[in-house]
């Protein structure tokens, strides 16, 4: 396949790394340009870490572990964990600029049943602004999990995750451990689910549903080709 831009449109820092880390490694290692957008700083999340400026920072570290350019990444500064006070026109114009600027090929977002209420309407606004027409550059959108916030949803048909997309990961397992590595102070001890245990868990049991070592998987939003 000809190299390609991918987009990885995310709530939160970390959230790339905890749902498609090593797919993005992968992308970067195949020739493609893996480019990222953060719709907010993280800063109110979580009262442990330090600031707007040391989630950036985090971010960097994260992104470029697994081979990407700082060029590539855009923060944008929504309020954590209150993005349903924005008008969902603003964040999709948001990420409309910055589909301008990359014209990814693929995208790949959170989720429309998680939990935080941030990454369902990253998922809402990534659709209303790469809406299929004609001259749209997207041909793929996908949806990651994000363990602690997909899986803890209300349980229901309609939130359901259901992947049928798996990537095969074990060649770069440990560029995700590595960039997961930038974020351990959002990491908990095991059993919690936000720990390398259940990460590392997951990661194996996608694996096995698909007869790999190890994989990340993905619902299929659209695709074209
Ligand atoms: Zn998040």
């Amino acid at each position: 396949m000809a190299q390609q831009t991918v987009l990885a449109v995310c709530a939160h820092p970390d959230d790339e790394i905890l749902g498609a880390g090593a797919t993005l490694a992968k992308h970067l290692a195949q020739g493609d340009r893996v480019c990222f957008v953060f719709m907010t700083d993280g800063e109110a999340a979580r009262g442990s870490f330090d600031g707007a400026e040391a989630r950036r920072h985090a971010a960097y570290g994260a992104t470029t572990a697994i081979g990407a350019s700082k060029d590539d990444i855009c923060f944008f500064d929504f309020p954590d964990n209150r993005l349903d006070t924005v008008a969902m026109l603003d964040l999709a114009q948001a990420i409309e600029k910055t589909v301008e600027r990359f014209r990814p090929r693929v995208i790949y977002t959170h989720h429309r049943g998680d939990l935080n209420v941030d990454h369902r309407l990253t998922h809402q606004a990534v659709l209303t602004a790469c809406r299929p027409v004609p001259d749209s550059t997207v041909h793929a959108i996908y949806g990651f999990e994000v363990l602690s916030s997909t899986e803890w949803a209300s349980p229901s048909a309609d939130n359901a995750f259901i992947p049928v997309h798996y990537v095969d990961i074990v060649d770069f397992w440990d560029q995700k451990l590595a960039a997961l590595k930038a974020y351990d102070h959002e990491m908990r001890t095991f059993p919690h689910a936000r720990s390398y245990e259940a990460v590392e868990a997951l990661a194996k049991l996608r694996g096995a549903h698909v007869g790999l070592e190890k994989a990340e998987a993905f619902s299929v939003i659209h695709q074209r080709g």
